[in-house]
């Protein structure tokens, strides 16, 4: 018997239910992934087990030197992976590092111009229910209504007007490319800063398969467990002039101690994704992403913007009488996991929704490709076509559960 399953039956057992649910289900939620065993590891591993609160070479407690050595290795790589002249590793969170390029950069009461999050954009761009929204005077723009891409011409002029200190781009649920060159030149022109947050995106803007932020803005921030495929945390990438300032609004400015587990994790992560193996994965979420949308497409569904360029689709249900919250329980109860989400021009609350947000990159990390995407198009589509038959879904079900048992979750990155 294991140590947890004897100290604690009870948590012993809901993991073992979770990792049921995971294997026998199909997981679209697009910012979701499977680690490989290495970053399990190390995330459960005996550096849980110290303080190492401040940096490497000039730390707050002794006896940091593995931790040292072990912080910079998830610098320096970091670094490689994304071409970037500094990084910083120890937020705890996505939000936590957008949290601290505002604190380094701008002032409590200046003005963020940033994605609306009713149109793709995050809860820590501005708003009002976030600290982003209470801190700061926001202004927001959205996606052209008739092309349901982000007009750039419109962005510069939204720029000119309100002058921000920050301009905030990137997003959780936009299927387009994100043309973060424009965004540079906007800022530059108006004489703000500007961050990029990649959270989604960042294994593919790793890879090339996305442009770059890093050489055109002064930050980049991203979460490590979305694409990336490592630990949940977030980072920090910016020029090394603004390094110093970074350092000091994640810790001491935001953050106590950091965890060196997830750091550690975050070093084994940024690793696997210099391989050429994570290349291919990439390429393949992208490449399922645009078989699954076809399929979508040509089952009738409409895609926001008619399709995706990255790893994600949104799937707008409002001509079929339909809700994003009746859709992700159906699709639940058939076993395919994703969520409901807003959509452009959207007239319900984000509790309910007119669209679901569909991604491939937890699909694609159990070996999953183009005709695997095809037959999952098909299960969406034949428990949305008839949401209220519960035999219906069933038969999905088993379906779902039969291809589910044939890709392992951990049978890629083993
Ligand atoms: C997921 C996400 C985050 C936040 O990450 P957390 O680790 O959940 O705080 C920030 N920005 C964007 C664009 C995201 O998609």
């Amino acid at each position: 018997m294991s140590s947890l399953a004897n100290t604690d039956p009870e948590i012993a057992a809901l993991i073992e239910k979770e990792r049921l649910r995971q294997t026998n289900g199909l997981e679209l939620i697009a910012s979701e992934n499977v680690v490989s065993k290495a970053v399990l590891e190390t995330a459960g591993s005996i550096l849980t087990n110290k303080y190492a609160e401040g940096y490497p070479g000039k730390r707050y407690y002794g006896g940091c030197e593995y931790y040292d050595i072990i912080e910079n290795l998830a610098k320096d790589r970091l670094c490689k992976l994304f071409g970037a002249e500094y990084a910083n590793v120890q937020p705890h969170s996505g939000s936590g590092a957008n949290m601290a390029v505002y604190f380094s950069t701008i002032n409590y009461g200046d003005k963020i111009m940033s994605m609306k999050l009713s149109e793709g954009g995050h809860l820590s761009h501005g708003s009002p229910v976030s600290f982003s929204g209470k801190m700061y005077d926001v202004v927001q723009y959205g996606v052209d209504h008739e092309t349901e891409v982000i007009d750039y011409a419109a962005l510069a002029d939204m720029a000119r007007k309100e002058k921000p200190q920050m301009i905030v781009c990137g997003a959780s649920a936009y299927p387009r490319e994100i043309d973060f060159k424009a965004f540079g030149e906007i800022a530059e022109d108006v004489g703000s800063s500007c961050v990029a947050d990649i959270a989604h995106i960042a294994g593919l803007v790793a890879t090339g398969l996305h442009n770059s932020p890093i050489d055109v803005l002064p930050f980049t921030t991203t979460t490590t467990h979305k694409t990336l495929r490592g630990p949940r945390g977030g980072a920090i990438m910016c020029r090394e002039e603004f390094g110093q300032a970074i350092n000091k609004a994640v810790f001491p400015g935001l953050q106590g101690g950091p965890l060196m587990h997830i750091i550690a994790a975050k070093a084994v992560c940024f690793k696997e994704a210099l391989s050429q193996s994570y290349k291919d994965y990439c390429k393949q979420v992208v490449n399922n992403a645009q078989t699954l949308a076809a399929t979508l497409d040509s089952e009738g569904y409409r895609l926001v913007s008619g399709g995706t360029d990255n790893h994600l689709m949104l799937l707008d249900l409002s001509d079929k009488g339909l809700t994003g919250l009746q859709a992700e329980n159906a699709l639940h109860d058939a076993g395919i996991t994703v969520n409901k989400n807003t959509i452009p021009r959207e007239t319900l609350s984000p509790f309910v929704t007119s669209g679901l947000r569909i991604g491939t990159p937890a699909v694609t990390s159990r070996g999953m490709k183009e005709e695997e995407m095809k037959a999952i198009g098909h299960f969406i589509a034949t428990v949305l076509n008839d949401i209220e038959n519960k035999e219906k879904i069933a038969e999905v079900r088993t379906e779902v559960e039969a291809l589910a048992s044939k890709f392992a979750i951990y049978a890629v990155t083993e």
